[in-house]
């Protein structure tokens, strides 16, 4: 037992996990409190498309929007008091989780997260949102915010591939992403973009090119989702008529090991998985015992002698050369192959437009 106990724990040390960076960060554990305030989506209300996401049912992966709904300090209050019970915990982070969290006016977004950080025992946001979906003025609030506390903006990116934005009816592009992270900078806020593994139609080396592309931007963190069906969502057509098809538990452990190699060792990975209540979630059934994928995912990094960016500079050097990242567009960077060398993380040419 003792020598299992230590594999496990040298193995945990392989990447850099949202506790550890928390624990650094504040000096003690920090739990997130998710919060619903009622915000729809571009891609759902026709304003960018209808339908949404082929994956997306939003009551999967916010257990607020499968209550009744609360006041925003309602919800903060009996989330903090479930998790100091359950956890003995005192500080919290208020997440805005449901659907787009950014798609307001200002001064509505300003009351509905002020209400949030009005409890003591918050110490800071997370809000989550599309990359298309934070004009500048939204920026200047969010950066206000950073001033004060700690902040993450989480932007779905999900893959750099536009044909597979556009089979998920995303309604986004990847140079959509890249703006957004490129206007966020100098902010001092903590970006973390999101991505899904195992899309229809994407290769292994397509999965890896946005490992390579996540690595090349100034982007904090990575939430990486498995894709899973969830029900009453187009996917769970696409899947029942068999025109998709889900990782098998041992292929994800090793292409989720394939991508943590490929990112830079300072960023912090948020999620290394998706999944939704069992009453939700239609396949793979595997991503339910998230216990299980979590040491299957330590032990190959162990059994590989390997841990996330082996061989990937962290990104100050990226941001001591290029200062002016900023200024440039997605049309900028070209992603090349070569991810053998200490460059491959750096992928763009950035070249001056003409
Ligand atoms: S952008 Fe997010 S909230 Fe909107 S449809 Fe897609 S997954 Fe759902």
């Amino acid at each position: 037992m003792a020598a299992d106990r230590t594999q496990s724990e040298s193995a945990d040390s392989r990447y850099f996990s949202f506790g550890r960076f928390l624990r650094q960060r504040f000096g003690t554990r920090v739990y997130r409190v998710t919060i619903d305030a009622g915000f729809t989506c571009p891609n759902v209300d026709g304003t960018v498309a209808v339908g949404g996401c082929v994956y997306c049912d939003n009551r999967s992966f916010s257990p607020n929007r499968r209550l009744p709904r609360q006041t925003i300090r309602d919800q903060v209050a009996r989330g903090i008091a479930l998790l100091q019970k359950r956890y003995r915990a005192d500080k919290f982070i208020a997440y805005f989780q449901a659907a787009t969290n950014t798609y307001a006016p200002v001064d509505k977004l300003k009351r509905l997260y002020d209400e949030a950080l009005d409890h003591p025992n918050i110490v800071g946001l997370a809000i989550g949102t599309r990359p298309d979906c934070v004009p500048d003025p939204v920026l200047d609030l969010i950066e206000d915010y950073a001033r004060r506390y700690y902040v993450c903006l989480e932007l779905g990116l999900q893959t750099i591939h536009d044909r597979s934005l556009e089979w998920m009816n995303r309604g986004d592009t990847f140079a959509s992403f890249v703006d957004a992270v490129g206007r966020c900078r100098g902010r001092d806020l903590d970006v973390c973009a999101h991505v899904i593994l195992g899309l229809p139609g994407e290769s292994h080396a397509d999965m890896m090119a946005t490992a390579d592309a996540l690595a090349s931007l100034p982007v904090d963190a990575v939430k990486i989702h498995n894709l899973h069906v969830v029900r009453d969502t187009p996917l769970e057509k696409m899947y029942a008529d068999g025109q998709v098809r889900m990782f098998t538990f041992e292929e994800y452990v090793q292409v989720v090991c394939d991508f943590l190699e490929r990112l830079p060792a300072s960023m912090v990975i948020q999620r290394l998985s998706g999944d939704a209540p069992p009453k939700y979630l239609v396949a793979p059934e595997w991503c339910l015992n998230k216990q299980a994928l979590l040491e299957a995912i330590r032990h190959e990094l162990v059994r590989r002698d390997s841990r996330q960016g082996p061989t990937v500079p962290n990104r100050p050097a990226f941001n001591k050369f290029f200062p002016s990242w900023g200024t440039h567009s997605a049309a900028d960077f070209r992603i090349m192959d070569d991810h053998r060398t200490n460059f491959h993380v750096f992928v763009c040419s950035l070249l001056p437009r003409l």
